[in-house]
């Protein structure tokens, strides 16, 4: 059942719309913005139902700091409210309201535009995931893993943090979807997705599918040997795992890796970051395979 939020001081008011809305959504009736903030810490509403003429905080206000706020920016407002000048509902729809209805409301209406808000609420979401997600894997895609790695890059300069970063291939995957399908390459792949996800700690930490078979890792705050200490993990723990055919037959694979760790500066370029990864994943591949590479050729770190 979905969550809604009703927000007026007038305990009249909250019980007609609250009236209206039980049964078909998980209904809380609160009578401040105030009370609507705390409880909106601890449960995300998927749409607010908004008075605008309130003590303290008006609902102006009110919407005001929900889209200011990273976490409640995209639940949907819908102004309830007395208010019925052309001004006002411009006023409101400006500041982000989805919609605006007028007291006194007739019932059926107001839950038709709530269903209607929440459907739309719905597929923002759904076209969102979509464009950050990887839908083979369930990780994160290229973009949203360039995004953050910029984001990251420049928290990790303006902190003077170390940040570190994993390139992983998968080792002779050619031969793997030879060998026993493509079929079963998607099934390698997402398995690996869940081994690699399953290895990071962090909530910070970021687990991408770079394209292909290939993967990348983003570790913020986290010096080399940690970095190292973390590729060494995935390497063993893929190379450890037996990962079967649909008849049960067992398959085995190995993947190698790259790491690089820096403290980015004003004369760094994150380009050369990534790059310096790719350059010690190939020279794990040159290595042998099935290894964790973390020095360049001429022995940098
Ligand atoms: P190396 O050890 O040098 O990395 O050898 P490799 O065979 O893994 O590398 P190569 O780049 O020659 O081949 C990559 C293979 O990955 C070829 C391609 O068909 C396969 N591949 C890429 N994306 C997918 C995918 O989404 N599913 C499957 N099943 N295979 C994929
Ligand atoms: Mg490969
Ligand atoms: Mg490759």
């Amino acid at each position: 059942m979905r969550t809604i939020f009703v927000v007026d001081d007038s305990p009249t008011n909250l019980t007609v719309a609250k009236d209206a809305l039980d049964g078909i959504y998980m209904t809380y009736a609160l009578q401040s913005a105030a009370a609507l903030f705390k409880l909106a810490a601890k449960i995300t509403p998927d749409l607010i139902l908004l008075d605008i003429d309130m003590p303290e905080m008006n609902g102006f206000e009110a919407v005001t700091k929900l889209k200011h706020d990273n976490k409640l920016r995209g639940i949907p407002v819908i102004f309830i409210t007395a208010l019925d000048t052309t001004e006002d509902e411009e006023k409101g729809l400006r500041l982000g309201a989805v919609d605006y209805i007028t007291k006194p409301f007739h019932a059926p209406i107001m839950l038709a535009r709530v269903k209607t808000h929440l459907q739309m609420a719905d597929y923002i979401r759904e076209i969102e995931s979509f464009s950050e997600t990887d839908t083979l894997t369930g990780l994160a895609n290229r973009r949203s893993f360039d995004k953050r790695l910029n984001m990251e890059w420049s928290r990790a300069m303006r902190e003077k943090e170390p940040l570190s970063l994993l390139m992983i291939d998968a080792d002779k995957f050619k031969s793997y979807n030879d060998t026993y399908g493509h079929m079963q390459g998607d099934t390698l792949l997402r398995t690996m997705g869940d081994i690699f996800s399953k290895a990071v700690k962090r909530a910070g930490d970021m687990v991408a599918r770079w394209g292909g078979e290939e993967f990348s890792v983003l570790l913020p705050n986290t010096g080399l040997d940690a970095a190292v200490r973390i590729a060494e993990h995935m390497r063993t723990e893929i190379a450890d795992t037996v990962i079967p055919q649909p008849n049960g037959q067992p398959t085995r694979t190995t993947i190698s890796i790259g790491v690089n760790c820096e403290i980015p500066t004003v004369d760094s370029v994150v380009d050369d970051f990534l790059i310096k990864a790719d350059k010690r994943l190939y020279a794990a591949k040159e290595a042998g395979r099935n290894r964790v590479c973390s020095e360049d050729k001429d022995g940098a770190a």
